[in-house]
């Protein structure tokens, strides 16, 4: 799922209150673009006139739009990152970034609510290209009638229902299908139902180069 800013408000509210006894305080929270992370907490810290920390502040949330992740996964990120909140907004000491601290913390929502909360921001691009099963994708690329290019990675019995969806789109100029084993592929979810996902085309070309 690609999350909205109301899914991670209404998902906040309910971990904060699940997870962290109502604790944190709102903050905004912004989508961003970046390929670099999956969710990021950025914030001020405050300091006297001494440069003694006495604070933090201006607290903003990101989570990336780049990556269309299982929700448990979205949700993951969140909490992930309210972790990092707690700690912050709590001005707690912790051993390192993913320290002491925020492990026994992780540890604690794992086994409470069943979460699978990593220190590792999961499915970040580098892990995304560490996944390497080798499993068999059915590819279409399609040629957008807005000039972008977009994949869908489906089933193979999902083909002949995208297939007809897809030549009936307007949005949708034209399509080609390709079998491929490539691992760059996993990170596609497999579609049942036509969805498109906007792609770079010079970042798919290599991988389309010994397809069939
Ligand atoms: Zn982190």
């Amino acid at each position: 799922m690609i999350p909205t800013v109301g899914y991670l408000e209404e998902r906040f509210d309910t971990f904060n209150s699940m997870c962290f006894g109502g604790a944190l305080p709102r903050i905004p929270i912004k989508l961003s673009k970046a390929r670099g992370f999956v969710g990021r907490l950025q914030y001020r810290v405050k300091r006297d006139w001494r440069r003694r920390v006495v604070g933090r502040e201006d607290f903003v949330l990101r989570i990336s739009t780049r990556f269309d992740l299982p929700e448990a996964e979205v949700e993951d990120t969140l909490i992930h990152e309210m972790i990092h909140l707690w700690i912050a907004w709590k001005g707690l000491k912790d051993s390192s970034t993913h320290g002491r601290l925020f492990r026994a913390k992780m540890k604690e929502i794992n086994a409470s609510y069943g979460r699978h909360l990593t220190i590792s921001h999961k499915s970040t691009p580098e892990e995304l290209d560490r996944d390497t099963r080798v499993r068999d994708h059915f590819v279409c690329v399609s040629q957008l009638s807005d000039g972008r290019t977009a994949l869908t990675v489906c089933a193979q019995a999902a083909i002949p229902r995208i297939r007809r969806t897809f030549r009936l789109s307007p949005t949708v100029r034209s399509s080609e299908w390709f079998h491929s084993t490539d691992p760059w592929f996993n990170r596609f979810p497999h579609c049942r139902t036509p969805k498109l996902f906007p792609v770079d085309p010079a970042e798919l070309a290599p991988h389309l180069a010994d397809t069939e």
